[in-house]
């Protein structure tokens, strides 16, 4: 038996042509363009690559985009003024940071300086606090597309036993409140995990959100799980540069269910979610409904 591969590579179009569908919509009906803001600051080459990404996307999807590009020396004080002008800015309805953060910088006192309205990425503590509360809140972008193809695989996920592997603010632990939201049974390891093994082998629902080149092997993945894999690592094999997830996909895939591959599998549907999040922003904004 092999695994169903998820093509996230696929289903991110899909998501971005509903998107596009819906910017159209409010276009034509309600004279409203979503804009998306992004910052980025210093020249990280692969930041620089991505911002492009999301630049490129948000326009396909006939929405606004504003890039701020800034020198890495950009003082505090300067981020903020820049962050308060986007907050007033009524053609602006997302807006995202990218991260990391020079050293100098404070990120959590950046992110919590976007208006949460505006806060695309779901990472402003009130955001946080929404989501962990069960409440209507802006979910960040690469869990929520994690969600949206479990969703789109299992259906109805009540009971099942969710594992997540890692416990970021960025993925690890609103991953975790989203599998509870949908009635999962959730364990979120760690680093300190005891017998990491055994705690995958109980997953109905594997996400490796890690950041470590194949660490589960095929074996810690109990027969016919859902396997989510965020892990996006470069190596060298053979001489040649690719990347690699959490998970060895080749050991993997005799025995799971359903996997993401890397590429093209979680990773294309972040900036798709962002794309989404910027279109509920402004419906909301506007006391518009917005899409599901
Ligand atoms: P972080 O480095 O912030 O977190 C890594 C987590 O993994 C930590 O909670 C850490 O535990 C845990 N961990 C580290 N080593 C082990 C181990 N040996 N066993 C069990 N747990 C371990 O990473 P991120 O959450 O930011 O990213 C994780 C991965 O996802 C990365 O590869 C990143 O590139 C990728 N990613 C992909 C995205 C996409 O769009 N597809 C978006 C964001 C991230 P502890 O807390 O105890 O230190």
């Amino acid at each position: 038996m092999t695994a169903t591969i998820l093509d996230g590579k696929a289903f991110a179009a899909q998501v971005r042509t509903r998107v596009a569908a819906h910017v159209g919509r409010l276009s034509a009906a309600h004279g409203l363009v979503p804009g998306l803001a992004v910052v980025l600051l210093g020249d990280d080459p692969a930041s620089h690559v991505y911002v492009r990404s999301k630049g490129k996307h948000t326009v396909e999807a006939g929405m606004r985009s504003f890039e701020h590009l800034l020198p890495a020396e950009t003082s505090q004080e300067q981020l903020l003024t820049l962050i308060a002008a986007l907050n007033a800015d009524p053609a602006v309805h997302g807006i995202l940071v990218q991260l990391p953060l020079p050293a100098h910088l404070n990120a959590d006192l950046v992110i919590n300086a976007i208006d949460p309205a505006k806060d695309v990425d779901g990472f402003h503590i009130l955001n946080v606090g929404l989501l962990g509360t069960g409440q209507k809140a802006m979910v960040p972008c690469t869990p929520l597309g994690c969600l949206m193809m479990l969703r789109d695989h299992l259906g109805d996920m009540s009971g099942l036993n969710a594992v997540v592997v890692g416990r970021s603010n960025i993925v690890g632990k609103p991953m975790a409140q989203l599998l509870l939201g949908e009635n999962c049974t959730v364990t979120l390891a760690h680093s300190r995990t005891r017998d990491l093994a055994a705690v995958c082998r109980s997953a109905d629902i594997l996400v490796a959100a890690v950041g470590r080149a194949e660490m589960i092997p095929g074996d810690w993945i109990r027969p016919g799980a859902t396997v989510i894999d965020v892990g996006i690592n470069r190596v060298e094999r053979d001489g040649k540069k690719r990347l690699v997830g959490d998970v060895d996909f080749a050991g993997a895939v005799q025995v799971a269910g359903a996997i993401t591959p890397v590429p093209g599998g979680v990773g294309p549907m972040t900036i798709a979610c962002l794309l989404a999040n910027t279109v509920t922003a402004a419906c909301r904004a506007q006391g518009l409904d917005a899409p599901t």
